[in-house]
């Protein structure tokens, strides 16, 4: 943990102490994983709407579950936010979540979208999607050699490939999406054909990837979508630059379609206000938010009937749908343990 999350862990707590004492409905408790800045304005604008005040608590999605699970019953989390649909799947599995009847939340998102119902309700909601995309140098590769996830393994790409750890959940979610899809075989083959084509071994996030593309150190890359549309938003020429060498790929879109994944949310089990994080999730749903998710983090909004603009997104699909996979997010989920074991079975880092 660095400085900067201890201090805001122990502004979190001494936050909770002394929020006890007040009214407690005025504040919620959220541990989030969502690691962009822009959503800092979601947030405030929440507190304005609702007067209710957000402690935030920053993790990845693994620390964020294993968080929970130390603290069990007395832990202070009301709201859980997570970006990657197999760890949402994972924190339904290990009971962390509390299952919410929201009739707001069922007609907002879309059933594909959130956790098979339960009982007592549905135990997690999908609020924006990405996808991961595969970038590539206009001046170098030709767009029919990348695009489809099976040619990152193709020896034409000798060589060309930069892509960040393969254990990060966004590539285990989809080596766990290309599992299903191709079967166990197949998809060891193909993870060792990427191992034999790197450009250099597995570092960095996947903006750096994209840079490493428009340097000339990579030909193709692996990258989720709003990180290419940031740069090509960006203020900084510096950033729009980059963008320039850099060809997108909708991948596999004569088969199965990209892979797309989830960034979503969940009332934590032992919620101490549940009024307070409902309202929170139902806020997310709402076209305001879903807004901010298309252009202030660049993702595509899930709400029922939101309407939305932005100009990157616009851009990267030229205007048009593009095809996405459908499958379950509970296989996804489930192949993550496989998919690790073929990872190190290859040497993929
Ligand atoms: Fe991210």
């Amino acid at each position: 943990m660095n400085k900067r999350l201890a201090l805001m862990t122990v502004a979190a707590v001494a936050v909770l102490w002394t929020g006890a004492a007040q009214a407690q409905e005025q504040a919620i408790n959220l541990y989030s994983a969502r690691h962009y800045s822009s959503d800092e304005k979601l947030y405030s604008d929440f507190t304005k709407a609702t007067g209710i005040k957000i402690n935030r608590v920053d993790a990845d999605d693994a620390g964020i579950i294993a968080r929970l699970k130390a603290e069990g019953a007395a832990s202070p989390a009301d709201v859980i936010l997570l970006v990657d649909a197999a760890r949402l799947w994972r924190g339904e599995q290990d009971g962390l979540f509390l299952p919410v009847k929201s009739a707001a939340l069922d007609a907002a998102i879309p059933a594909s979208l959130r956790a098979t119902p339960v009982a007592d309700g549905t135990p997690w909601f999908g609020f924006s999607t990405r996808a991961r995309v595969i970038v590539y140098d206009k001046t170098k590769v030709k767009r029919e050699d990348v695009d489809s996830y099976e040619k990152l393994a193709d020896p034409v790409n000798k060589g060309r490939l930069c892509i960040r750890s393969g254990s990060h959940p966004y590539n285990l979610s989809l080596f766990g999406a290309v599992l299903e899809h191709m079967g166990p075989e197949k998809t060891e083959n193909w993870l060792k054909g990427m191992v034999a084509n790197m450009a250099r071994a597995p570092k960095g996030g996947d903006t750096d990837q994209i840079k490493g593309v428009a340097s000339g150190e990579c030909g193709v890359a692996v990258t989720n979508s709003y990180y290419l549309a940031r740069l090509m938003r960006s203020g900084s020429p510096e950033d729009r630059a980059v963008t320039e060498r850099v060809g997108v790929v909708f991948p596999n879109q004569s088969s199965w379609g990209t892979h797309v994944n989830v960034a979503g949310g969940a009332v934590a089990r032992h919620s101490k206000n549940v009024p307070g994080a409902v309202k929170f999730l139902e806020y997310l749903a709402s076209p305001d938010a879903q807004n901010h998710f298309a252009n202030g983090n660049n993702e595509w909004p899930v709400a029922v009937g939101v309407k939305f603009d932005n100009p990157a997104l616009k851009a990267m699909t030229a205007g048009k749908p593009f095809k996405s996979e459908t499958i379950p997010i509970s296989a996804v989920g489930a192949n993550q343990v496989k998919v690790q074991q073929m990872l190190d079975r290859v040497g993929f880092k």
